[in-house]
């Protein structure tokens, strides 16, 4: 009781240091009921190519994670490029909520006035938006306490919820989660306490179950700075050799390539923070964050975007910081399209697709997982520079197929489709085997037949009764 009053005693002083308002979060920032109702209302006005669903459930008062797909032919999963935009995970950090909003608003405006680039991006990709991460959360800082930053979790079990609870969204998935065991991570009350072991969180789980249908190609996830850098992007990766890893992430010139030049066109708001464009960072893995288990599982082009220099800026300045991250995140739906490798792996006899591994051996080393196509189309994507790479296609009881000198240009994704064949293939019938399976089947039909006669006869006489 001591500690709970000292920490109140705390928080007051900071809140009246900190600000001269009472703690409220002024009117400009997007509520989770107003996101609803203008999601909702996109939908209405655009069903062939908006569709509001549900990524998941929060994990205390299972708020839906609102997920946005824009999209062509909406309604249905197909054969196209992911990329995947999200914000609000740091429930304090509501600028992230505000740049999705206004992007998600912004494609359809201009979907609506023909303009080409929008009208191609609909079409060519699926657009997954997701405004929060950790809803519940968000709903704690519109209800007043503007410095809470994770979900509502109810770490020690008490059904009330106070300063022992919560988990950071943003340290639950499991790539690299055992790295960070300092007090930070583990101590419940912590800002960042990462759960009692990975996966504990429904917004997690639900984010991984996405990362795994969709293979996204490139995934954003958007904060502001409660410490930290303002005005950047972190790329992945560098990993340290006392901690696991083997350094630098083996797309490092890719990813910092392609993260020098999203930041390029995001204009810095003078009165915020910085002039200039904002700056690629490498991030390091030591949590198990949002971009490690993006790039670590699927090769995405995964960054965390610090906007800005604070969590609630100053609302006269909302409109202008938003605005400055539209031309990064069309960048980034060009990207999408942009150079690389794609293809279908297949079966080579049945024709059915695979899932298997596919590896650009000028890009790999120990630290990452399995690249893999996806299931339902046996599609993989990949983004690479320009360049001449060898490929290598693996799966188990498969024969490893490996192609040499597949040339990307700078059109687009080159393609190369694969037939795997099986080590062991099932076999085929002979002319025979077929002839005695047709006869089987046919006296099985006969005999069928032959028992409902029974059963009628025997029903009609009344037997049974
Ligand atoms: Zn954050």
């Amino acid at each position: 009781m001591r500690r709970f009053c000292l920490l109140a005693l705390i928080v007051s002083i900071s809140i009246s240091a900190s600000s001269d308002s009472d703690a409220q979060l002024p009117g400009i920032y997007t509520r989770y009921s107003d996101a609803l109702q203008t999601l909702t209302d996109l939908q209405a006005s655009h069903p062939e190519i908006c569709k509001l669903d549900t990524l998941g459930y929060s994990t205390r008062d299972s708020v839906p994670m609102l997920r946005v797909k824009i999209s062509d032919n909406v309604n249905i999963d197909e054969d196209e490029p992911a990329v995947f935009y999200c914000g609000g995970v740091h429930a304090d950090e509501v600028l992230g909520v505000e740049v999705i909003m206004n992007f998600i608003q912004d494609i359809f405006t201009r979907y609506d006035e023909e303009d080409p680039d929008a009208v191609a991006y609909v079409t060519s990709l699926e657009i997954f938006c997701v405004p929060f991460i950790n809803p519940e959360g968000h709903i704690v800082v519109e209800e007043g306490d503007t410095e809470w930053r994770k979900n509502k979790c109810d770490n020690d079990d008490n059904g009330i919820f106070d300063f022992h609870d919560g988990v950071d969204n943003n340290r639950n998935y499991d790539f690299g989660w055992s790295i960070d065991d300092g007090l930070n991570a583990t101590t419940p009350e912590s800002l960042t306490y990462k759960g009692e072991a990975p996966f504990t969180q429904s917004e997690n789980i639900a984010m991984a179950e996405f990362g795994w249908r969709y293979r996204p190609l490139v995934a954003l996830d958007y904060h502001s700075p409660t410490y930290g850098r303002p005005n950047v992007a972190y790329y992945p990766w560098y990993w340290y050799s006392n901690e696991g890893g083997h350094g630098y992430g083996p797309d490092e010139n890719l990813m910092q390539s392609i993260c020098q030049s999203f930041t390029s066109l995001i204009e810095a708001i003078p009165d915020d923070s910085a002039t200039g464009t904002y700056t690629a960072r490498r991030a390091l893995v030591n949590k198990g964050d949002f971009k490690t288990y993006f790039y670590g599982n699927f090769g995405s082009a995964a960054f965390s975007v610090e906007v800005s220099d604070t969590t609630i800026q100053d609302p006269a300045l909302v409109d202008e910081i938003i605005a400055a991250h539209l031309p990064g995140q069309y960048y980034l739906l060009e990207r999408a399209l942009g150079p690389g490798i794609t293809g279908i792996i297949r079966n080579s006899f049945t024709l059915l697709p695979i899932e298997a591994e596919v590896q650009v051996l000028e890009h790999i080393n120990a630290d990452i997982n399995p690249r893999l196509s996806r299931p339902d189309y046996g599609r993989y994507r990949r983004l690479l520079a320009p360049g001449n790479y060898t490929l290598r296609f693996l799966k188990d009881d498969y024969f490893t197929q490996t192609i040499g000198n597949v040339i990307v240009t700078s059109a687009g994704p080159t393609e190369v489709d694969v037939l795997l064949e099986p080590v062991n293939p099932e076999p085929v019938p002979t002319l025979s085997e077929w002839g005695m399976l047709i006869m089987a089947l046919i006296l099985l039909a006969f005999a069928t037949v032959a028992i409902i006669r029974g059963y009628g006869a025997a029903y009609g006489s009344g037997r049974f009764l």
